[in-house]
């Protein structure tokens, strides 16, 4: 059976989560003779694929998140789709996939935008969530990297992912599962990464909690990620206040969020810092009142307070258990951002041609 495409795509008003795709999609594939194909944009559609396709059986799959945003003036940007190219990038190149051209990449996202965001209302918590990912085709059940490949991308309209954005999440210790370990691929956004993630979600869940927080593989001593989100903690308050973020390892995922919250605490004047720190010593902060405020960040849910940590040694709340002034501002500050209503020196808000 093929999906139904409405005729004339329609201004989607009641996003649900991950399920309102717009009406396109752009394919591309990739041989080792004649590099990439011309992209085509076509209607999103049912993909015919061989029962024994590699990337299928061997997870040979990479994909990329990010979004795009009405801005006031009535123009849709797309939020840093350069330093989405160069992480989709290393992320192929791990998973011994071709690389797409960064031209290319940011190329075929704004056809893409072209063509569907007609789709997107002016309400500022809808956004288009762009899909991007590429995958193994050959039909062959050899333990070996494939010889073709197809890239597609989709994309969604996306509403506020923890509903009102300003309550806190509850969030789970993992002991017993780790996402990534030294030489994995942890540092990449592979399709991989997260089916082994959901049974410690589920427990987290199972204990009343939104999301997972994950330790080191090595010495389960340091927090690293909090399900697939980069975390934060402020310590101290107004002026003083310090935005820190565990230390990049190679088993934590650089985000675009992460690195664009950094910037941005430092523009508004808050010190910045990046820390190992063990589960222990965010225990302690946060009991003395160093620590005050927590939150969790990436291109889906942006910046997510957490207001209660359940650990199989006791639970704690942060600071008075509701979202900080520290993550409140630095949440405006990027949505201002995306909105196109503040200065953007570094040009990260792209507009499409
Ligand atoms: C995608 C992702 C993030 C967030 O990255 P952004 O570029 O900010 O969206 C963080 N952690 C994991 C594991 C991820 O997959």
């Amino acid at each position: 059976m093929t999906t139904t495409i409405e005729p004339a795509a329609q201004v989607i008003t009641n996003p649900g989560h991950g399920e309102s795709f717009t009406a396109h999609m752009i394919s591309m594939d990739w041989n080792e003779l004649d590099g990439w194909s011309e992209p085509v944009l076509g209607p999103l559609e049912n993909l015919s694929i061989h029962p024994a396709m590699i990337g299928l059986h061997y997870g040979q799959v990479a994909f990329e998140g990010l979004k795009a945003h009405r801005r006031t003036d009535g123009t849709v940007g797309t939020w840093r789709s350069r330093d989405h190219a160069l992480r989709f990038q290393r992320s192929c190149a791990r998973l011994a996939i071709p690389e797409l051209p960064v031209e290319t990449f940011v190329s075929v996202i704004d056809r893409l935008i072209e063509a569907d965001q007609g789709q997107l209302s002016d309400d500022p918590a809808h956004s288009i969530y762009i899909r991007p990912m590429i995958f193994g085709t050959d039909t062959s059940l050899m333990l070996r990297p494939s010889r073709t490949y197809r890239f597609l991308l989709m994309a969604f309209v996306a509403g506020g992912f923890f509903g009102d954005n300003t309550s806190t999440v509850s969030v789970h210790v993992s002991h017993d599962y780790v996402r990534a370990f030294p030489g994995g691929t942890g540092n990449v956004k592979i399709a991989g990464n997260y089916a082994p993630s959901f049974v410690a979600q589920r427990e987290a869940e199972a204990l009343g909690c939104q999301q997972v927080v994950w330790l080191d593989a090595l010495e389960r001593t340091y927090i690293e990620e909090m399900g697939g989100m980069n975390m934060f903690l402020v310590r101290g308050s107004g002026a003083d206040a310090q935005v820190i973020t565990p230390q990049l390892t190679g088993t934590l995922l650089p985000g675009v969020t992460r690195n664009s919250l950094l910037a941005l605490a430092e523009r508004l004047g808050y010190r910045t810092g990046e820390e190992r720190i063990s589960l222990e010593q965010w225990r302690r902060e946060c009991a003395e009142g160093t620590v005050t405020e927590v939150f969790a960040c990436g291109t889906a849910a942006v910046v997510t307070p957490v207001g209660l940590v359940r650990d199989r040694d006791g639970d704690w709340t942060v600071g008075d258990g509701t979202a900080g002034p520290v993550t409140r501002a630095l949440r405006t500050a990027l949505t201002d951002l995306h909105h196109g209503l503040a200065a953007d020196p570094d040009g990260w808000l792209h507009i499409g041609s």
